[in-house]
């Protein structure tokens, strides 16, 4: 990929594209990625109708304005959708030794704003529908940046 110019004036930088290698980066979703190299969860905002919208789009799924704005999200909300992997591809921090569990949380600012992640610190087993949980940031070596969850108690 080249050096492309951004819808909000940035410019991929060669971080971005060296941490995301599987990733195909656009205008749409830099932002997120962006975030994500600061520990940041940041998905689009509707300027014009405040609608949030992942994954990241040019047009506001709601009331199609342009006007989209990248907004950081406070990373707390309850899981919605769970369920446990005993085997899968060989990736950084995965182990299905115990279950990995993956998870769909719905962020507080809008409901049916998710993202998936997984679970640490609380067995697979014991990660149930409706907990509360918070984005947390782990450095895995040889994998791209991105939040897991923890179980708010
Ligand atoms: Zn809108």
């Amino acid at each position: 990929m080249t050096d492309e110019g951004l819808s909000d004036g940035s410019r991929l930088d060669t971080a971005l594209l060296d941490a995301f290698p599987k990733v195909r980066l656009d205008a749409d979703n830099a932002a997120f990625y962006r975030g994500l190299l600061r520990e940041q969860v940041v998905m689009n905002r509707c300027a014009d109708c405040s609608w949030w919208h992942h994954p990241p789009r040019s047009v506001c799924p709601k009331c199609w304005s342009r006007q989209i704005e990248p907004t950081e999200v406070g990373g707390e909300g309850v899981i919605v959708f769970r369920t446990v992997l005993r085997q899968g591809r060989r990736e950084a921090g995965a182990d299905y030794s115990d279950g990995y569990v993956v998870v769909a949380v719905e962020f507080d600012e809008q409901p049916g704003l998710r993202l998936t992640g997984t679970v640490v610190g609380t067995p697979a087993d014991a990660v149930a529908l409706g907990q509360r949980v918070r984005a947390i940031w782990r450095a895995i070596d040889g994998r791209s940046p991105r939040p897991d969850f923890e179980v708010i108690r």
